[in-house]
């Protein structure tokens, strides 16, 4: 019977590729075999704070060298370019929520291994508001964290964190601006003394909004806060 739901719902609502958007020849696969590497990964070579690309001598990043950092390491596995930016505003917003599965193997895949060895209690989406979420009908963040809940037997947690206010494009705000237009974006539900926890968001681009939760998550009592990105700008 559920096989059947199955087939009766890939006829309403075929499966596409996350890389090419064409509907998917084989509906059980998540991407067209010729667009496995598709999208462009994060070498060998990241800094070992953000996780942005960096040349094969370097440990850390310009800007990671510079300042602190309220999480303890990202990781990302793709780089954000136009493909990558395709793929991720058909997800969010023209309803293709099936290209998460394929978002969440991939960070399985390529770091699922380190994930395990930070050995989180929790895995935490980063929260949309309540208006925002309504708006969109789900949060590309927690149905990525599902995913890796799953496959890797974590526990995922979509209310531990709250995002209180909508905050402004950080595109435009200078550093001091930035800071503010998110504090206090973020409202942390639980006592976290003594958890180690992974916070999950799509993309990482000036770390800012991980910046914020982690704080955040921090100050509630997490003693590690890692995060997992999908993709990352080149910095
Ligand atoms: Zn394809
Ligand atoms: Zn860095």
């Amino acid at each position: 019977m559920k096989k059947l739901i199955h087939v009766f719902l890939n006829v309403l609502y075929p499966r596409h590729c996350p890389v090419c958007h064409r509907i998917l020849r084989n509906q059980a696969d998540l991407v067209c075999p010729e667009c496995e590497d598709g999208f462009r990964r994060v070498g060998g070579h990241y800094c070992l704070k953000c996780g942005k690309p960096v040349k094969p001598q370097e440990e850390y990043c310009a800007e990671c060298r510079g300042r602190k950092r309220s999480f303890d390491r990202n990781r990302s596995v793709f780089l954000y370019d136009g493909k990558l930016r395709q793929s991720l505003v058909r997800y969010k917003y023209y309803g293709a929520r099936e290209y998460g599965d394929f978002y969440g193997v991939s960070i399985c895949r390529y770091i699922g291994e380190e994930i395990r060895r930070w050995n989180p209690d929790v895995l935490i989406p980063i929260p949309l508001t309540s208006a925002k979420l309504r708006m969109r009908g789900f949060n590309q963040a927690g149905y990525m964290a599902d995913r890796i809940g799953e496959k890797l037997e974590i526990p995922v947690s979509h209310d531990i964190l709250k995002k209180i206010h909508e905050t402004r494009s950080q595109k435009k705000l200078n550093a001091v601006q930035r800071k503010q237009n998110l504090k206090d974006a973020f409202y942390v539900k639980e006592d976290l003394r003594g958890f180690t926890v992974a916070v999950v968001d799509d993309v990482y681009t000036t770390g800012s909004t991980m910046e914020a939760a982690a704080s955040c998550l921090k100050a509630a009592g997490a003693e590690k806060v890692y995060c997992i990105t999908l993709c990352t700008g080149q910095g």
